[in-house]
Order: C-alpha cells, then sequence, then structure tokens
C-alpha cells in the first residue's frame, strides 16, 4: 500500500490534471479531481442552492403534487438524496395520474349518447324554421349532426359547433321574424285588392274587413287557419259568381245578335212585299178588263200569303226569342239567390262575424284531434242570452241585433287567442277552450260575465243590462263534439231553471 499523499501534494496534481484534462474548471470538477488523485470515492457535494430552484420552478397541478414538494423541500434540507428521490418520483405520480384521470375523461363520452341523440333530434327539427337559403347553417349543421352521431362524442368539438351554430341562428331567426311580417303586408295588400274588385257584396265586404282584421301577428296556426278557411269562402264565392255571369252575358249577346238578324229579314220582306203589292196596284190601275185582274188578284193574294208567313215565322221566332229571355232572366235571379246562400256555405256568421255552425263543425274536428294528439283537455260552452225576447219586444229587433255584435265583442275580448267563439242559434253561442279544465272552462264563463257587466251596452240613450246563463262540459277523450255540446246545453238549461244569469259545469 503506498503512503497516503499530503493533501498539499494532492492539491498540487488536482490543479495540474484539471488543467489537461480540459474539464471547465468548477469546484465540482476539482473536487473530482482531488479524490481521484487521493483515492477517495466521488461523492459529489449535495446540490441543495440548485434543488431549491428546481423545487421553485415545478408547477404544481394538485394537492398530492403539493404534498410531494413539501415532502421534497424537507429532503433537500436533510440533505436526503434518497428522499428528494423518492418525493420527486411521487411528485411526478401524482402529476401522471391527474393527467390519466383527464384522459378518462376524454375517452368515456363526456355528452352521453341519449343526449347527444336529442341535440342532434333539436337541430334536425329546428332547422327547417331558419329557412334553406343560408349554405353556412347548413353546413355548421351538417357537420354537428355528424358529429353528434359518432359514438363517442368530443364534447369540445360539439361545443364549438354548437357555438358557431347558434351564432347563425340567431341572424336567420332574426330574417325570418322578417320574412314572416313582408309576408303578411302582402296577404294584406291581397286581400284589399279583392276587396276592392267586390266592394258592391256586402257579405263578401264583411268577409274581406273580417280577413283584414286576421292578417295581423301573431301569426298562429290557428289564425293562419281561420285566414285560409275565410279566403277560401270568398274565393269560391267570387269564382262562381265570374263563371256564371260570363255565361249569362254570352247568352245574352247571342240573343241580341238574333234579334238583330231576325229585323233584318223582316225588314227585307217587308220592302219585297211593298214592291210587289205596289206593282200589282199599278197594273191594277192600268186594267181596263176584269179577266186581266184576276192574275194581279192572284199574285197580291201570293204576295200577302208570303208576307204573313213570314210574318208568322217570324213572331214565332220572336216568341222563342222571347220566351229565352225570360228563361235567362230567371236563371239570372236564381243566380243572385245562389250567391246569397253562398253565404250560408260559408263559416262566419255575418251579424256578429263569429264562426257559423258550419265553422264551428270544423272548429271542433280540429280541437279534438288536437286534444287528443296533445293530450290535453278542451271544454266547450254554451250560452244563451238571458230575456232575449223582451229586449227584443221594447227595443226592437234591430237593437237586440246589435245587442247580439255587442255580445260577440266583448267575448272575444274576454277570451284568450286559441279560444273560438261561434253563434249557434239565434242568441245561443258556444265558446271552444283548448287546453281548459272543466274549472277552468266555468272560470273563463264567470270572467265574460263579469266583463259584460262592465262593458254597458246602449240602446240610443239606454243603459241595457245584458246577461247569460252557460253551461260548460269538459270532452271526455271519445266524445263527439255533438255529445259535448248537448251536455253543456243541459248545464245551461239546468243554470236557467236555478235563476239565470249564472254559469254551470255539466
Ligand atoms: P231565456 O232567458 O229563457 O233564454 O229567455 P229568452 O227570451 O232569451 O229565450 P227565447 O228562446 O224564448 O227567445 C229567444 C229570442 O231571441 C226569440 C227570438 O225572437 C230572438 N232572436 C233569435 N235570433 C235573433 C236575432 O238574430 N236577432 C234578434 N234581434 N233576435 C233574435
Ligand atoms: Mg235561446
Ligand atoms: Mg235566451
Amino acid at each position: 500500500m503506498n503512503e497516503p499523499k499530503h493533501p498539499s501534494v494532492i492539491a498540487r496534481e488536482a490543479l495540474r490534471r484539471l488543467a489537461s484534462s480540459q474539464l471547465a474548471p468548477t469546484p465540482a470538477n476539482y473536487q473530482a479531481c482531488y479524490n481521484e488523485i487521493a483515492n477517495l470515492p466521488n461523492v459529489p457535494a449535495f446540490p441543495e442552492a440548485q434543488l431549491r430552484e428546481l423545487l421553485g420552478e415545478l408547477p404544481v397541478r394538485n394537492e398530492a403534487q403539493k404534498k410531494q414538494l413539501d415532502r421534497l423541500s424537507a429532503a433537500i434540507a436533510k440533505r436526503s438524496w434518497q428522499g428528494v428521490k423518492e418525493s420527486l418520483a411521487a411528485f411526478a405520480q401524482a402529476g401522471e395520474s391527474r393527467l390519466h384521470e383527464v384522459g378518462m375523461h376524454a375517452l368515456a363520452p363526456a355528452l352521453p349518447g341519449e343526449f347527444a341523440g336529442k341535440l342532434a333530434r333539436f337541430v334536425e327539427c329546428v332547422l327547417p324554421a331558419l329557412g334553406e337559403e343560408d349554405s353556412r347553417i347548413l353546413s355548421v349543421a351538417g357537420e354537428l349532426l355528424l358529429l353528434l352521431r359518432q359514438p363517442a362524442v368530443d364534447i369540445g368539438q360539439v361545443q364549438a359547433l354548437f357555438g358557431s351554430l347558434t351564432y347563425q341562428a340567431v341572424f336567420a331567426a332574426e330574417e325570418q321574424v322578417e320574412i314572416k311580417g313582408s309576408l303578411l303586408k302582402l296577404l294584406h295588400l291581397i286581400i284589399e285588392n279583392i276587396g276592392e274588385l267586390s266592394t258592391d257584396d256586402s257579405w263578401l265586404k264583411g268577409q274581406i274587413d273580417g280577413l283584414l282584421a286576421s292578417v295581423a301577428p301573431p301569426l298562429t296556426l290557428r289564425h293562419l287557419d281561420e285566414m285560409e278557411r275565410r279566403l277560401r269562402d270568398v274565393m269560391e264565392k267570387q269564382g262562381r259568381a265570374k263563371s256564371r255571369s260570363v255565361e249569362a252575358q254570352a247568352e245574352m249577346r247571342h240573343m241580341l245578335a238574333e234579334f238583330i238578324e231576325r229585323l233584318g229579314v223582316m225588314n227585307q220582306s217587308s220592302t219585297e212585299f211593298e214592291g210587289r203589292i205596289e206593282a200589282s196596284a199599278r197594273q191594277i190601275q192600268q186594267v181596263s178588263r176584269i179577266e186581266d185582274l184576276k192574275p194581279l188578284l192572284d199574285d197580291v193574294i201570293a204576295a200577302t200569303h208570303a208576307m204573313a208567313e213570314e210574318t208568322a215565322i217570324s213572331r214565332e221566332q220572336l216568341k222563342g226569342l222571347q220566351e229565352k229571355v225570360v228563361v235567362t232572366e230567371a236563371e239570372l235571379i236564381h243566380l243572385h239567390q245562389e250567391l246569397d246562400s253562398a253565404s250560408a256555405l260559408a263559416r262566419h256568421d255575418p251579424l256578429t262575424d263569429a264562426l257559423n255552425r258550419k265553422g264551428l263543425e270544423e272548429a271542433m274536428d280540429r280541437e279534438i284531434s288536437s286534444m287528443r294528439r296533445k293530450e290535453a283537455p278542451l271544454s266547450v260552452s254554451l250560452l244563451d242570452i238571458d230575456n232575449f225576447k223582451k229586449l227584443n219586444d221594447s227595443l226592437g229587433h234591430e237593437a237586440g241585433d246589435r245587442a247580439l255584435v255587442h255580445l260577440a265583442d266583448v267575448a272575444r275580448r274576454s277570451m284568450r287567442p286559441s279560444d273560438t267563439l261561434a253563434r249557434y242559434g239565434g242568441e245561443e253561442f258556444v265558446v271552444v277552450m283548448p287546453d281548459t279544465k272543466l274549472e277552468q272552462g266555468i272560470e273563463a264563463m264567470a270572467r265574460l260575465q263579469r266583463e259584460l257587466t262592465k262593458a254597458i251596452y246602449m240602446a240610443g240613450n239606454e243603459k241595457i243590462l245584458i246577461t247569460f246563463s252557460a253551461g260548460v262540459a269538459q270532452l271526455a277523450v271519445d266524445e263527439s263534439a255533438t255529445d259535448a255540446i248537448r251536455r253543456a246545453d243541459q248545464a245551461m238549461y239546468l243554470a236557467k231553471r236555478a235563476g239565470k244569469n249564472r254559469v254551470m259545469g255539466g
């Protein structure tokens, strides 16, 4: 064994080796050279400062990592490499397990399949309402639908596409509102135009006014349905009137032509007759013998015969024409009557503008199917004005008519927009109330009673209090309109028996 070298010798040699080995002249490298020459194990100094620097820079993502950093700090303080190694490994693990958790979330569809399906259906349903002109909406929606139908739905992507779709949809919806407004204006214009063409017919005018009043927001399906029915009535009546009057006009023109022709023929034959008679008269003057007169008289007789025959033919023909005129005239009268009775085919009562029986029938059909489809309640009420006969007797029939109009006006104001008013008979009305249970129906009719006492009806200077009795029935799922109205009628009858001016449930 060699004598251990003196530290000063070792130090000098270490300096030489550091210089010749081209190592950086750091204290750590000097130490390494020194240890090697002195035959000491090469244990580097504990890098406390560097470790503390590292500790300050490590990003903490969760509680577990923070705990490990505390452990690391304690290990550094104790200069324990083991502690440093363990805490750093645990620190890394804690960070990894969190990343792992996040990864698991991304894999397991954060958007459950059922919800993705619902969202897809929602996008599909809403899309047609936004119009089909905007290609950007269509492409974003298409992309979103494709994404939503994948087995694992990436919520981040859905969020981005849905946001973009919402942004575009806001513009599209605004545009749709404008389109609706413009369509309504256009419809208004068309109806006004139809009105201009037919101002001579009071029934048509009433229908047109009603139509104009109904062409107003909100554009509900019920509203549009009502407009359509009214327009159909107006068009049907106008169409019939037009084609029939065109026919009648053609017939008249034809007859006029025949008259003129006949007049011409008559004129011609009488001129011929005059000529023949004149010639015969001249010859007769010159005749001296009676025998010569005979052929001339035969001539005159023949001419007269011919004339008489011609006249008879003309008379027959004229008689025929006259009969035809009478028939056409009768037809025209019939046409007028038919056109007047067309109002009976219409769906509205001309006096009150409420639906008539036919209109009520259609409205009930529609509401009953809607009730069954939506599984929502539907109630009907039948109301009958109290002591109406007395009102008619004391103030006259016209005042009675105006009272009916007044009641219809107040009812329309008091009802919900979805309710329907129909004139069922003389002074009887039916109110159809969708989405309404029996108790709510009774309450609605009681409200109408209160409104009616507030809205005083004036007959001249006289204030008249109009009251009514009403019965309400809520339709059973399989009940017909007729049966339900009958039940409401029976309840109304009970209300009359109980002293009038009240509402009863059936
Ligand atoms: P109640 O309280 O029992 O109902 O008595 P009421 O007088 O109202 O009942 P009633 O059924 O006996 O008479 C109804 C009257 O309504 C008879 C008829 O002259 C009148 N009426 C029916 N339709 C019209 C109409 O369109 N205009 C007018 N002015 N009167 C009508
Ligand atoms: Mg009655
Ligand atoms: Mg009555």
